[in-house]
């Protein structure tokens, strides 16, 4: 018998027509005694068939899928449906009314705290109720990322390399069919207690995407969301419809090398930009001391060739930071 939640959702998840309503989640604190957390949720159904379960706001900094989800929870028509639609427009809802990538609250992200726990923080409640009430649910899971502030991205959709093969390719096929304009195959060097793993894990067909970043969303990269839930919808036979398909570029992510970390601090110089060729040992970028004259830049190079799929976005960064990203072409 599961423990329970102490999330309660306002709608029917087995009710023909469209709900909207709110997983109440209670948060009682000095400005709201026996207060709760109130996360948008929409559920689209109309008879026997496949469920989808769409998300955005896992970070909060992320805007690509939380517009396209708020503007599909209003338009999607149950006649269009065979099956259901779960769509919940910003996971961490907290992070996402504050603009942050992690929630305000615990600091929980999100998206490395699964399983999380029925009695953890605000944060870990939220994932324990995606992870045994949500995703056992659904048989395709769509969870959209960009960059947030702090990072930006080519537009692409991911697929994992996964242990069961079939499943990788499904989740391939899916991800084929969101069809952005790059399609990424990725082996996940951090994979512990994320989102994708535990959907995965439960065996799920599994997409995420990374539209841009910067901490905004762009009129393209909300065209290529709005294009590509749709399209995953008709691949998964919940949507009627036809699949808009255009070119894409393959890439993959295969190893750490794709990785350039900072290991200094100050003003960034880009040498690529997003989407141009690199060859291995060219510099990537140089980093210029903010506080003195007459010094030297540290210049970081490509350790592999390929494209430059993700950047840091803001103009300083310090020892640490993700200061790129390579990926290499499959064709
Ligand atoms: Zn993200």
């Amino acid at each position: 018998m599961l423990r329970p939640s102490p999330i309660r959702p306002s709608v029917d998840y087995n009710q023909d027509g469209v709900q909207h309503g709110f997983l109440r989640l209670p948060y009682s604190r000095d400005d709201s005694a026996w207060g709760a957390v109130m996360i948008p949720i929409t559920v689209i159904r109309n008879g026997e068939g496949p469920t989808a379960l769409l998300t955005g706001g896992n970070h909060g900094d992320e805007y690509e899928g939380p517009i396209a989800l708020l503007k599909l929870a209003n338009d999607l028509k149950p006649a269009k449906v065979s099956g259901r639609v779960i769509i919940v427009p910003a996971m961490n809802y907290p992070a996402f009314r504050a603009a942050r990538r992690t929630s305000p609250i615990d600091a929980g992200n999100l998206n490395r705290i699964f399983p999380g726990r029925p009695d953890g923080s605000v944060t870990e409640k939220i994932a324990d109720y995606f992870q045994r009430f949500l995703l056992p649910l659904a048989d395709i899971v769509l969870d959209f990322h960009a960059g947030g502030r702090t990072l930006d991205f080519l537009p692409f959709a991911a697929a994992h390399e996964l242990p069961d093969k079939e499943q990788e390719s499904r989740c391939v096929a899916a991800m084929e069919a969101f069809n952005a304009p790059y399609s990424m195959k990725l082996l996940e060097l951090d994979a512990v207690g994320m989102y994708d793993t535990a959907a995965e894990e439960l065996g799920k067909i599994f997409v995420s995407t990374e539209l841009g970043g910067g901490g905004s969303a762009s009129a393209r990269s909300v065209r290529i969301a709005d294009r590509g839930v749709r399209n995953v919808l008709i691949h998964a036979g919940i949507l009627e419809g036809e699949i808009d398909l255009e070119p894409t570029v393959r890439l993959a992510m295969p190893d750490d090398d794709c990785y350039i970390i900072s290991t200094s601090e100050g003003v960034i110089e880009m040498c690529r930009d997003l989407g141009e060729e690199v060859e291995a040992d060219q510099p990537v970028a140089r980093i210029y001391p903010a506080d003195r004259t007459g010094a030297e830049p540290v210049v970081y190079r490509a350790r592999m060739g390929g494209l430059l799929v993700a950047r840091h976005f803001p103009g300083m960064i310090k020892t640490g930071d993700c200061l790129a990203v390579i990926a290499v072409r499959q064709d």
